[in-house]
């Protein structure tokens, strides 16, 4: 064991403080790793806040890690130290179930552990994620940053980057396709410039008429304010698919009335109850879908960082210094930040 240092909520109703706790020693499959950045997902604040209901405290989040190999275990031999590397949502899964065998360790029938809050398989602990300035994970868990890659404005593909990859790949779009991106936030900017590299065409809905340029400037063709029924009404039936990334309820139906007949909605941000309820004619009578969509496994992790890498893609990010996390989480729920907060972890020193 050895002693680690990070920002942490104590409940679901304090803010997010400095605390030392214990690392475990590398296991004989583990890298240790010297986190460098660790990007900001609205899923941190859920988690820290308790919205989803599944919070296990003291919680340290942190899920889009990007740093150097610090120790290896014995039996280690994807990874040497020195090596430059990320970690995603997941730390851990059963490796053998039928998702794991995919994989899909995401959808692990056991259950997978992910980066924080959740029981180490191995000794029960709750999991502590990158807000930190170290962490041990199995090697399988762990992804190669590609060489040349600027690391800070890498580290929000392994969560912002995987999560919209994943739903765009699995469903094929491809040249030719419409794809509507719902908000464009961390998740929301990143699914644009995929989209666009893999060919579609692409629009974005937000509610802020003010990220029409901006939209174009991350390489979206068009853009609609989901607020104007009249823009909405004017792409009705337009859509092959929406990937939809709006982290609070919110009225589906007016965006399923643009799809196209078999036209795919994809839920990436709510876990919630739908509310307002669906109208199902707005599926039946269309053969329409709607779907979900969770990260991704971890060899398409790897891929969506090649994929960014050959493609020259990268988040675009806000650097933020450990010290003002609370804040940061206050104007992220406010809309105010392009596109990602990424912490520098040398911060957590001062
Ligand atoms: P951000 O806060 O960065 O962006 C969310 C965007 O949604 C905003 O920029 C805004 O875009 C839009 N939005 C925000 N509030 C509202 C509202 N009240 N009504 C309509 N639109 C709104 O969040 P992230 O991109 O980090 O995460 C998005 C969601 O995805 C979160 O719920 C997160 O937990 C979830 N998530 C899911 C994963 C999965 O595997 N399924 C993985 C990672 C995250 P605009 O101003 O353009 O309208
Ligand atoms: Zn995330």
């Amino acid at each position: 064991m050895y002693t680690a240092i990070g920002y942490a909520a104590q409940s679901a109703t304090t803010p997010l403080a400095p605390m030392t706790f214990q690392r475990r020693s590398p296991r004989a499959d583990d890298v240790a790793i010297e986190i460098l950045y660790c990007g900001v997902c609205h899923s941190d604040i859920h988690q820290a806040r308790n919205e989803w209901g599944i919070a296990v405290y003291p919680l340290m989040p942190g899920h889009e890690i990007v740093g150097k190999v610090t120790a290896v275990g014995h039996a280690v031999s994807r990874y040497q130290v020195g090596d430059l590397v990320g970690v995603g949502c997941m730390v851990d899964s059963c490796r053998h179930c039928e998702a794991c065998a995919a994989d899909l360790e995401q959808y692990c029938l056991e259950g997978p552990t992910m980066t924080y809050a959740t029981p180490d398989r191995v000794d029960g602990s709750n999991t502590m994620g990158g807000y930190s300035n170290s962490i041990v994970v199995n090697q399988h868990f762990v992804v190669r940053i590609p060489t040349g890659m600027d690391l800070a404005s890498a580290a929000p593909i392994l969560c912002a980057g995987i999560t919209t990859y994943s739903p765009l790949k699995h469903h094929g779009v491809k040249a030719g396709h419409k794809v509507g991106i719902l908000g464009m936030g961390g998740l929301g900017h990143m699914g644009i410039k995929l989209a666009k590299a893999m060919g579609a065409e692409v629009t974005l809905f937000t509610r802020s008429a003010s990220k029409a340029e901006e939209a174009r400037r991350q390489g979206a063709d068009h853009v609609v304010v989901s607020t104007d029924a009249e823009q909405m009404a004017a792409v009705a039936g337009h859509f092959d698919f929406l990937l939809d990334t709006i982290p609070v309820q919110h009225d589906l139906n007016p965006y399923l009335e643009t799809l196209k007949f078999d036209g795919v909605h994809i839920l990436v941000g709510l876990i919630e109850p739908v509310e307002p309820p669906l109208h199902a004619a707005n599926l039946v009578l269309k053969r329409r879908v709607l779907a979900g969509s969770l990260i991704g496994g971890i060899a398409q992790t790897q891929e969506v960082l090649d994929f960014c890498a050959e493609h020259g893609i990268s988040c675009d990010i806000e650097m933020l210094d450990i010290q003002h996390i609370n804040e940061a989480y206050s104007r992220m729920i406010a809309g105010d930040v392009k596109y990602r907060f990424v912490i520098d972890m040398a911060t957590l020193k001062a």
